[in-house]
């Protein structure tokens, strides 16, 4: 297969909201670089698209016009850069990943470096991930401290797992009571909020919580036991959970998948606020994959935060089409509705990396290629291990996402959702 390079400058992106292009001065300021005649996507509404850019410590300085910026602005060391046509935008912010929890599991320094710069050469210049477990955590932190981590990683700790014993949720218990969100926005590593999994994801983990029984013929075929989907908390334990969470100032975000558990985590969620905007809270609802219009009502109200999947081959999903009911179809196909009906949603992929990358493979869900999740946001479409192109069923493309939406979901809401402090 042809290789694809994508020439991508990564810069942060908190420093958008106070750009003004301003080109008054009457010598040119010394900077550290300079980018011109090139495509630059702020994803700002108000000022989409620039052709030069000047940066200084870090910071955008200036942008403009090529004429302008070189008028305004100049470098030492040969660091003005002519990138004929090129497109530069803010870097990628992966909403859901397990990335580098599966490179603590690899535990080889050199993968871990090498898998860090195929993330940055892919875009990515920040990854959420959803589930860190004590280890983890403790690792993490020794790679921001001896400089070894080069994303930032924004890490949600694992409150319970991700199955039930005895039908019961398996709590994870050693986390200090004394532990504080760690949001500083010059952090490589960042503690927004804890992880809870409110429900099954099919097979050994339970199945979605749903609010209608799974068929007769579904629980013989998938072997359900709770005809109703598996739900880890009733609706006063997670109360409790998300309340006392809420008050020690993290952000949860919570596997939902079925709507009975949707309508759980968001009466929670509106118990916690108790009345307050979740703008300050940020709390997250991670899946959405089968959600009622009376849940985006409320969903609305509340100003929840939901991830939308990247990129997904649902063209070997004829199953689910077959067995699902019309209700049941029009709730799945509701998860790509989010964005358009103006919630705050981020991109999910829920790549890790031995699953995430091949070389050769495009056709994997998890996939560490943010381009392609682009592509599947916008298309449906999917690319199968032969490389041929499948158009996607029907009633998987109800919602269409354009691309501009689709690249606000990749970096503005995705920043939308880190919640990092910059004072
Ligand atoms: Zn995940």
């Amino acid at each position: 297969m042809k290789k694809h390079y994508f020439f991508l400058l990564v810069f942060t992106l908190f420093i958008f909201p106070f750009i003004v292009p301003v080109f008054s001065q009457t010598s040119p300021q010394l900077v550290d670089y300079i980018f011109c005649k090139c495509n630059i996507i702020t994803i700002d509404e108000l000022n989409p698209l620039f052709e030069a850019i000047a940066i200084k410590d870090g910071i955008i300085i200036g942008l403009g016009d090529t004429e302008e910026i070189l008028e305004n602005f100049a470098t030492e060391n040969e660091t003005t850069y002519d990138l004929d046509g090129r497109t530069i935008m803010p870097g990628i912010i992966d909403g859901h990943t397990h990335y580098m929890a599966s490179l603590f599991w690899i535990g080889e320094t050199e993968t871990i470096y090498e898998a860090q710069i195929l993330a940055l050469a892919n875009g990515y210049t920040t990854l959420n991930e959803k589930s860190i477990d004590m280890g983890e955590f403790q690792w993490l932190q020794e790679a921001e401290q001896n400089n070894t981590l080069r994303l930032r990683v924004n890490a949600f700790l694992i409150y319970n797992y991700a199955w039930l014993e005895n039908n019961e949720s398996v709590l994870v218990e050693h986390w200090s009571p004394d532990l504080e969100p760690l949001l500083e926005h010059d952090r490589k590593f960042r503690i927004p909020g804890f992880k809870i999994y409110l429900d099954g994801a099919y097979g050994n983990r339970g199945f979605p919580a749903m609010s209608d029984p799974y068929t007769q013929e579904m629980i013989e075929l998938w072997g359900i036991i709770n005809p109703y989907g598996d739900l880890y908390f009733n609706q006063s334990e997670l109360n409790s959970v998300v309340d006392s969470l809420h008050d020690r100032g993290f952000s949860i975000a919570v596997h939902a998948m079925g709507d009975r558990a949707t309508e759980t985590i968001l009466n929670a969620i509106e118990y916690a606020l108790n009345g307050t905007d979740n703008d300050n809270a940020r709390h997250q609802i991670e899946h959405n994959s089968f959600i009622r219009e009376d849940q985006i009502t409320k969903a609305l109200s509340l100003n929840t935060i939901h991830s939308v999947r990247g990129y997904f081959p649902t063209y070997w999903q004829q199953e689910y089409a077959d067995l699902y009911s019309a209700v049941w179809q029009e709730r799945t196909v509701n998860r790509y509705s989010l964005p358009g009906e103006g919630l705050h949603s981020y991109l999910e992929t829920d790549f890790g990396f031995l699953h995430g990358y091949d070389e050769d493979n495009w056709s994997k869900s998890a996939n560490i290629r943010p381009f392609l999740h682009l592509w599947g946001l916008v298309t449906r479409k999917a690319i199968d291990e032969n490389g041929t192109i499948h158009t996607p069923n029907p009633w998987v493309v109800e919602h269409e996402i354009s691309v501009e939406m689709a690249l606000r979901m990749m970096t503005i809401e995705g920043r939308w959702k880190d919640r990092v402090s910059v004072g």
